[in-house]
């Protein structure tokens, strides 16, 4: 099979607020930027619920809407947005390479990864065996399917949190296993998971088993670390909610990250270690991981891009003009 080859300025990897961000900006700037969506186009917020903390939604937004307000802005200033998933890339340079779903390569001046991360699983067999069968990553995907059911959600972070509440509104009842005797979730987020009813928190709960009849889940087993009580909790669906890893894998062999696979960028900049190749958002970012704080790296990445791009051309004309 023959494999088409096409060269750009600026290639953005991942369209979450970090990649339509950077590509808002590097399309203003003239650099013609390219993104490939990935697999999940919009990212992690298609995601998600209700958006109440992005500056310039008053009265708050839908996830998916607001990745679709995004889009519709980085398209209005020439971003070609297109369908596709980044398998391999190299990074010998001068020009960066990509093969785009194994059939197309792709060489670029500059490329921005805004890759995002995925949701953790706890690893258990069970899970893996029940995936789609009652267990899910993902309370707005498949919440819908467990409507009036009993169902159980891991997790005590912000995700957990708001997933919950999404369920309980949902479903008959939620059991919350929090594998501590507290929250990591922000105060606003505990509050309201106190204040529904049909939630009941299982404090100092660790998952033991996922239990099913083999078609689907019939129910969980629960380890309670602080009596070491072992109990059956009847529910048909099972929620995990216990963070995210950063979608960096294919980066691997050419760019530094850390012992959880986050992209290392220079202090206040999105440079990594090559030349030309920027990160932002959750690839890049542990600590934040707020959609406006995505947004705000993106925008750094595709400045640092022209900048890069300009300085390269300056340095070249100087050279040109040596010569002659
Ligand atoms: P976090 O890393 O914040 O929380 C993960 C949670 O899962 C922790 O409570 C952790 O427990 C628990 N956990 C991890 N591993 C296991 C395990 N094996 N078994 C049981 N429990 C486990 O991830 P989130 O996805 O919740 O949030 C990520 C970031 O996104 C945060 O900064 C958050 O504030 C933000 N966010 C903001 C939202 C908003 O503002 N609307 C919505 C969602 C997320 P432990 O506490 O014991 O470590």
């Amino acid at each position: 099979m023959s494999i088409e080859t096409e060269h750009v300025q600026c290639l953005i990897i991942g369209s979450g607020p970090a990649g339509y961000t950077a590509a808002i900006y590097a399309a203003r700037a003239d650099l013609k930027p390219v993104m490939y969506t990935g697999i999940v186009p919009g990212g992690q917020l298609t995601q998600t619920t209700d958006v109440e903390n992005f500056p310039g939604y008053p009265t708050g937004i839908m996830g998916p809407e607001m990745m679709e307000d995004f889009r519709k802005q980085a398209e209005r200033f020439g971003t070609q947005i297109r369908f596709g998933h980044i398998d391999k890339v190299d990074f010998s340079g001068p020009k960066h390479s990509v093969v785009v779903d194994g059939i197309k390569t792709i060489t670029a001046d500059t490329v921005i990864i805004a890759t995002g991360a995925s949701a953790k699983w706890l690893g258990l067999p069970s899970e893996q065996k029940y995936n789609g069968f009652g267990v899910s990553a993902c309370a707005v995907c498949d919440g819908f399917f467990f409507k009036g059911q009993d169902v159980a959600i891991v997790g005590a972070g912000d995700t957990a949190a708001e997933e919950a509440t999404y369920l309980a509104k949902l479903c008959n009842k939620v059991h919350m296993l929090v594998r501590r005797d507290e929250f990591r979730a922000s105060k606003t987020m505990v509050h309201r998971v106190l204040n529904t009813p049909n939630i009941e928190i299982h404090y100092n709960s660790e998952t033991k088993e996922i239990l099913g009849d083999g078609l689907n889940v019939t129910g969980i087993e629960i380890l309670n670390n602080k009596t070491s009580e072992v109990s059956i909790i009847p529910v048909s669906g099972f929620f995990v909610a216990i963070g995210h890893n950063p979608n960096t894998e294919i980066f691997k062999d050419w760019l530094d990250m850390d012992e959880t696979g986050y992209l290392i960028t220079e202090p206040d900049s999105t440079k990594t270690n090559i030349e030309g190749v920027f990160a932002c958002g959750d690839a890049q970012d542990k600590l934040w991981r707020q959609a406006v704080t995505a947004a705000g790296t993106g925008c750094m990445a595709a400045l640092e891009a022209e900048r890069y791009l300009a300085a390269k051309e300056h340095a070249e004309s100087e050279v040109q003009a040596t010569i002659a």
